[in-house]
């Protein structure tokens, strides 16, 4: 699917949202989280590093309400760590209107004859794992909102395998099948669940898989605020168990 060509976000599309952004950081992240500030998000930033949740922290404060830092490490948190979070988030918020899982590592081109195997865990653990835990632990708070959003990020390799994709392409399709699952059991509730394809992006992931490209071939993470703007906020009321794709 492709969001309808004549969306156009008001200024203020995601005012009273509260919208969890995991892999805030950097890339892709980072830029959403910043426009859905700028159109009225609260925006709960979340990162693994201290000091780059404090940079994006400022970078962000003042652009729309007063942004949450959210730190956990995907590749390494624990049982308690993943409830301390969500207790936060109910006492300052009570709810949760969006949750976009983007956080996501590439692991190694190589062909699974070779692949690492601790890697190949680790891969699976932050982009598939981590996701399954984070939403798990959050529906509750999804389930008190009118109208909440949960969209997973997958990629081109997440539909159809492709040679020395390995964890990352296996990651993807579990990503996919675990949204289609989630949204068949909310159907005929407020939740929605839905898949995003932003495409190729010039973001240190993209430089990593391909790093003979010119990055200035590609679009910018600017350049996807639109799609996610809908498919976060209340434009894409009614719409679950979709994939979407990016589109120029
Ligand atoms: P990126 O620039 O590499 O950013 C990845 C983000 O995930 C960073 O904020 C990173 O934090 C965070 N992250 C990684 N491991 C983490 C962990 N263990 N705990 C917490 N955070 C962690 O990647 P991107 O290109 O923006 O990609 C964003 C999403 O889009 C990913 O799901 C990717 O698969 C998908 N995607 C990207 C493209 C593309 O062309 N760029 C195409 C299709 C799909 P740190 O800064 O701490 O590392």
């Amino acid at each position: 699917m492709n969001v309808p060509r004549n969306f156009m976000p008001e200024p203020d599309c995601m005012a009273d949202r509260v919208v969890l952004v995991t892999g805030a950081t950097r890339g892709i992240g980072r830029t959403v989280a910043r426009d859905l500030a700028k159109h009225g998000a609260t925006v709960l930033l979340h990162g693994r590093n201290a000091a780059a949740l404090d940079s994006l922290h400022e970078e962000i404060s003042g652009l729309g309400p007063e942004p949450a830092v959210a730190q956990l490490d995907l590749e390494r948190a624990q049982g308690d760590e993943y409830r301390h979070l969500t207790e936060q988030i109910e006492e300052r918020y009570g709810r949760l209107d969006g949750l976009l899982h983007n956080a996501g590592v590439l692991g190694d081109r190589s062909p699974i004859e070779h692949y690492d195997i601790a890697l190949w865990q680790r891969v699976i653990h932050v982009n598939l794992n981590a996701g399954f835990i984070l939403t798990r632990c959050l529906l509750p708070l999804l389930g008190r909102s009118g109208d909440a959003s949960i969209l997973f990020t997958t990629s081109g390799v997440g539909q159809r395998g492709r040679a020395y994709w390995g964890a990352y392409s296996v990651s993807k399709f579990g990503v996919e099948g675990l949204a289609q699952v989630l949204a068949d059991e909310l159907e005929n509730t407020s939740v929605r669940v839905n898949c995003f394809n932003p495409g190729a992006t010039r973001t240190g992931m993209r430089a990593s898989a391909y790093p003979a490209e010119d990055p200035a071939t590609l679009k910018r993470p600017e350049d996807l605020v639109r799609p996610y703007l809908f498919l976060l906020g209340p434009a894409s009321r009614g719409i679950t168990g979709q994939r979407f794709e990016f589109q120029a």
